[in-house]
């Protein structure tokens, strides 16, 4: 066993996973954390893993749910996170929610308890030192100033983001193709493009008028006191844009200029809505210049207003918050680690990905990938066919940079979904096909099933027959 420890800056949700599983690998963790020393504007306690709004970990159902798969992957590679949540569950219908003091005060015990794991209550205030060979940063969204402008000094001033400027991403397999069609404007081709690159939803004037007012009716977040009100262009709110003139989002974001309706070519559409892909797999489309602070059900009301869109399925909804993290797929390899400088790796909602148990995930999978390296062994990357490979997979290489943008970022933050993952058919039932909701929940069982067969080979675990992979996963 080595001396040297691997360093892990901020204990959070991510940064607490990562010390449990190299501590597990035998290898000695110093896990560096500013509370109390130095606060967030969202922490309240001194508690390692503290859960800053809601108590809930999501759906805990692992056969049609990609939250609830990503618990099951968690459990079965000896999460604490998972074990600390199990323990301290409170009622919450499908959901996993747990006493959040409760929650974190296990965490904390847990870590504190181990003999390899060494708490320092310190501010690191810029990148490590080159004597930490091996370095974790799992600071968060709100990474605390000093070292942010650190990384941002390493990366390039565009590769942090201080905000995410979210608009909605569909599945594409619940668009309405009848009404929808594919074209770029004007066919330009563009490079890698084909001049069919986006999927154009029209309106006439009667439905541009009511969305429009739609848009400026409907429920919206506020921003937090300490977030302020980041609009700069480029990522003005769409709502916003409705208030400034019913006209404005029709010379904007849902100008019909060079597009010609496939399925009526000869009505001009008076605006239209465009969805760009947004992954390699092709089953995801953002609505583009959709970012918005639209309340979650408003996004779902108001957008399924939109021609093509009214059964539309979403794999993540818009926002707009303060948030630091990094433009990954550029800067991180396959394992988490900064290509410009290897052995410092990051982990967490700081990478990219969204959520508490997203977060964990990652946070879990660079502890691994850091121990695999110390201990000489090979970095095994989690196949895309899990839940853990898919979201890094998002991480790391799926998301599609636009072409005709060059220059622009596109790469937002996402929870996990299913629209992350390879596609699969979905099975028959007695040689007949299945159709509607029957097709969505057997595609699903089939994509979790392919899932947590596929962990258990990578974890190295036994197989089990496929019933009750999913039975156990589910437990
Ligand atoms: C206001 C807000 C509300 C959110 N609500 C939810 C929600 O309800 N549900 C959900 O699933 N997700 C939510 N999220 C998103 C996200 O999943 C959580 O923020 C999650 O905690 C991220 O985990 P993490 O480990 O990456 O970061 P964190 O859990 O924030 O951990 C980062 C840690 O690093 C420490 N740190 C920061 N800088 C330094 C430094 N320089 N030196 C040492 N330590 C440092 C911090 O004190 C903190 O403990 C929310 C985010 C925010 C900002």
């Amino acid at each position: 066993m080595t001396s040297n420890p691997i360093h892990i800056i901020g204990g959070g949700l991510a940064g607490s996973e990562a010390a449990w599983q190299i501590a597990s690998a035998g290898i000695p963790v110093k896990l560096h954390e500013m509370r109390p020393v130095r606060g967030t504007e969202a922490h309240k306690t001194d508690g390692l893993a503290e859960l800053v709004c809601s108590n809930s970990f999501r759906s805990d159902d692992a056969q049609a749910n990609a939250v609830g798969l990503l618990h099951a992957e968690m459990r079965l590679a000896d999460s604490l996170i998972m074990a600390c949540a199990d323990a301290n569950q409170v009622p919450a219908g499908s959901a996993l929610a747990v006493d959040r003091e409760g929650f974190s005060q296990a965490v904390t015990a847990k870590l504190e308890a181990h003999p390899l794991i060494t708490i320092e209550r310190e501010e690191v205030a810029g990148l490590p030192p080159e004597a930490w060979n091996q370095v974790i940063i799992a600071t968060g969204p709100l990474t605390a100033p000093n070292l942010a402008s650190a990384i941002q000094a390493q990366t390039g001033a565009d590769a942090l983001a201080f905000f995410d400027a979210i608009a909605p991403i569909v599945h594409f397999d619940t668009i309405d193709m009848n009404k929808a069609w594919f074209q770029s404007r004007y066919d330009k081709v563009g490079p890698g493009g084909t001049g069919k690159d986006y999927i154009n939803c029209p309106m006439d004037k009667d439905q541009y008028y009511a969305f429009v007012q739609a848009l400026i009716d409907g429920g919206k977040t506020e921003f937090k006191e300490w977030e302020g009100t980041p609009y700069f262009d480029g990522c003005l709110p769409i709502e916003v844009m409705a208030e400034r003139g019913v006209e404005t989002p029709r010379h904007g974001p849902m100008k019909p200029m060079g597009l010609t309706n496939a399925h009526n070519p000869q009505t001009k559409a008076y605006a239209v809505v465009q969805l760009r892909q947004d992954n390699a797999l092709g089953t995801l489309y953002n609505m583009v210049g959709f970012q918005t602070k639209l309340k979650h059900a408003e996004q779902v009301r108001i957008f399924r207003m939109i021609p093509g869109l009214e059964n539309a399925d979403f794999a993540r909804l818009g926002g707009l918050h303060r948030n630091t993290y990094l433009n990954s797929p550029t800067l991180l390899d396959h394992s988490l680690q900064l290509k410009s400088r290897p052995g410092l790796r990051f982990a967490g909602q700081i990478t990219g990905c969204e959520g508490y148990v997203e977060s964990s995930a990652i946070g879990l999978l660079a502890g691994r990938f850091a121990a695999a390296e110390r201990n000489g062994t090979p970095v095994s990357v989690p196949p895309y066919t899990t839940a853990f490979g898919a979201l890094l997979g998002h991480i790391t290489g799926g998301h599609i940079v636009s072409d005709d943008e060059p220059g622009k970022r596109s790469f937002q933050p996402m929870n996990v979904n299913f629209g992350l993952f390879p596609p699969v058919e979905a099975p028959k039932t007695a040689g007949k096909r299945l159709r509607g909701k029957d097709k969505i929940v057997a595609k699903r069982h089939a994509i979790t099933s392919r899932a947590i067969a596929d962990c258990r080979e990578w974890l190295g675990l036994p197989a089990l027959p496929v019933v009750e992979e999913v039975a156990e996963a589910a437990e």
